[in-house]
């Protein structure tokens, strides 16, 4: 049995019969990373000793307990903007290079409490910034499907690390499509939960009005699991909600009989990949033959997205980036005076796309320029929020792309960043609005890369979300299909 190619869920349940160890399973797993990720290169940081000996006290612990969470023993691949105690954390950035962190983010003092086992930590877009992980400071991944494109990002090393079976699950964050659009690009299934279901704390920030944390899995269920082990309030994040968490496996009944679901008419435009948009409407169709009522619905912001989400999360990156000035942590130059030392530091530390978004969001943010851009970009966000708030009376979920086209080629759209924006134009909206959305796989276009359906739901309706997920999955073999590494 190849070990590190199963899902959680399946995992799970063998580690529970006995079947082989967490200690088995992490070795198999970590010899998938060396025999592939020299191709793949998902990984900045492995955690190999430090996830053994988690590996031999999960086995202890399941000696003991046959009622534990079902992430015990599970090894599970980490986005490198989530604080790790004790594991190197780059956020991808030269300016965080050598950062130690002191304490773990609350997801992960989450998941080690449930007993998994941290394999490392995996490559991004520099501050999650990107939507192809080559603006990592350190290296690109790669594709699994095909090593000349791009996984998708920011959180482009935990999908191609998914999809490589590098590991069972993976951590991601997604401000802007983070999650969902490599999920798509990687042929793997991503959710971002609702703003405030998922602590923040500890998270690397970006724009903290719609930075959110979620789960990357080779299946539906194995979403669920591993959303389930991450929500909840938690007192060191105001924005998480005090409300009580459902239990997200239990919804997942195989059935849409009954569901309304929308189908937004401004995302079907021109200029997508019409690969994409046939895979979406079969889809659609699938979705409609197991008993869903489809109906067409409107967002008439749609269109101005990109320009509210590329205002509002510059200026909240500008601020969140200040506290990088060589002073209290991550690279210092050697400079004659204090602001020198600022300065340079920021300049040797930080990438392009970075400095680019700090330029954008200082401007929007300065005395002149805050009321025409800054002030009616929140304006025009709230029409954007109030157009899924009339959706969501006329169905329980909304059926979309996740992305335009499939995975380009690596380097094809570093020299143009408006180009790359547009990557995200189906997955803003839904940070913007506080909504969670799910992608996962629905089939493949004629180069043979993976294409995804994305799901949205209502504010903290991920049981709708992953429900219909699941049943689309059950229907079809998408999810079955591997890449050859
Ligand atoms: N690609 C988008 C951006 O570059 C979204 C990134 C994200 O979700 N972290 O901002």
């Amino acid at each position: 049995m190849n070990l590190a190619a199963l899902t959680l869920s399946d995992a799970s349940d063998k580690l529970r019969r006995r079947e082989f160890s967490s200690t088995e399973l992490t070795e198999a797993v970590l010899q998938r990373i060396a025999a592939t990720d020299d191709r793949v290169h998902a990984y900045l940081t492995l955690a190999r000793d430090a996830a053994m000996a988690q590996a031999r006290q999960a086995d202890e612990s399941l000696k003991r307990e046959q009622t534990a969470s079902p992430l015990l023993g599970i090894p599970i691949a980490v986005k490198d903007n989530f604080l790790t105690r004790g594991i190197r954390t780059t956020c991808a950035s030269k300016i965080l290079g050598d950062f130690m962190p002191p304490y773990d983010a609350t997801t992960v003092a989450k998941l080690r409490s449930a007993g998994a086992v941290i394999v490392g930590k995996t490559n991004l877009d520099e501050f999650a910034m990107g939507s192809s992980a080559e603006n990592s400071a350190f290296f690109p991944t790669r594709n699994p499907w095909n090593f000349e494109r791009i996984p998708g990002g920011s959180s482009g090393g935990s999908a191609a690390a998914v999809a490589a079976d590098q590991c069972i699950g993976a951590l991601g964050t997604d401000t802007g499509g983070s999650i969902r659009q490599p999920a798509a690009c990687c042929g793997v299934v991503g959710l971002k939960p609702t703003y405030g279901r998922v602590s923040r704390y500890g998270i690397i920030a970006f724009a903290s009005s719609m930075d959110q944390v979620g789960p990357m899995t080779k299946d539906v269920r194995d979403s669920a699991l591993l959303l389930q082990g991450i929500a909840g309030h938690d007192p060191a994040d105001s924005t998480s909600v005090r409300l009580a968490v459902p239990n997200f496996a239990e919804t997942l009944n195989g059935s849409v009989k009954g569901l309304r679901l929308g189908v937004p008419k401004e995302y079907f435009v021109s200029g997508m990949q019409p690969e994409v948009e046939q895979a979406v409407r079969n889809a659609i169709d699938t979705l409609a033959n197991n008993g869903a009522t489809i109906a067409e619905i409107s967002l008439p912001h749609t269109e101005y997205a990109v320009a509210v989400y590329y205002i509002v999360a510059t200026a909240e990156a500008s601020s969140n980036l200040a506290r990088y000035d060589g002073m209290r942590f991550g690279h210092r130059a050697d400079a004659k005076d204090l602001t020198e030392t600022y300065r340079v530091s920021r300049d040797e530390g930080f990438g392009a796309e970075v400095k680019r978004r700090i330029m954008l969001g200082t401007y929007v943010l300065s005395a002149g320029y805050y009321d025409a851009y800054y002030l009616k970009a929140q304006r025009v966000r709230t029409l954007i929020r109030q157009d899924f708030d009339e959706a969501f009376k006329r169905c329980d979920a909304i059926l979309t792309p996740t992305a335009p086209t499939t995975a380009f080629k690596i380097g094809e759209k570093t020299q143009d960043p408006l180009q790359m924006y547009l990557s995200d134009i189906y997955t803003i909206s839904i940070n913007l609005a506080g909504l969670p959305a799910i992608s996962l796989p629905c089939g493949f276009d004629g180069d043979s890369m993976p294409i995804g359906l994305q799901i949205i739901g209502n504010h903290f309706d991920e049981s709708t979300v992953l429900r219909t997920a699941h049943a689309y999955e059950q229907a079809t073999e998408w999810h079955k299909k591997k890449p050859k590494l």
